[in-house]
């Protein structure tokens, strides 16, 4: 059986950044970093869902 595995994708300006989430990783409050625009993002993911809990500004 393979995993579905998805890279996240920067909330603020879609690319790809270098997490990897499978489809039973969960991402709870995750400080995520955009290495192409060098945004920080909190976020949670779920079942390859994700959901923006508050952009991080001054990153
Ligand atoms: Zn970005």
């Amino acid at each position: 059986m393979q995993n579905h595995s998805l890279w996240i994708r920067c909330p603020v300006c879609h690319r790809k950044t270098r997490t990897k989430v499978y489809e039973d990783t969960i991402l709870l409050n995750f400080p995520l970093f955009c290495p192409k625009c060098g945004h920080g993002t909190l976020i949670n993911v779920v079942k390859l869902k994700m959901v923006v809990l508050s952009p991080e500004p001054d990153a």
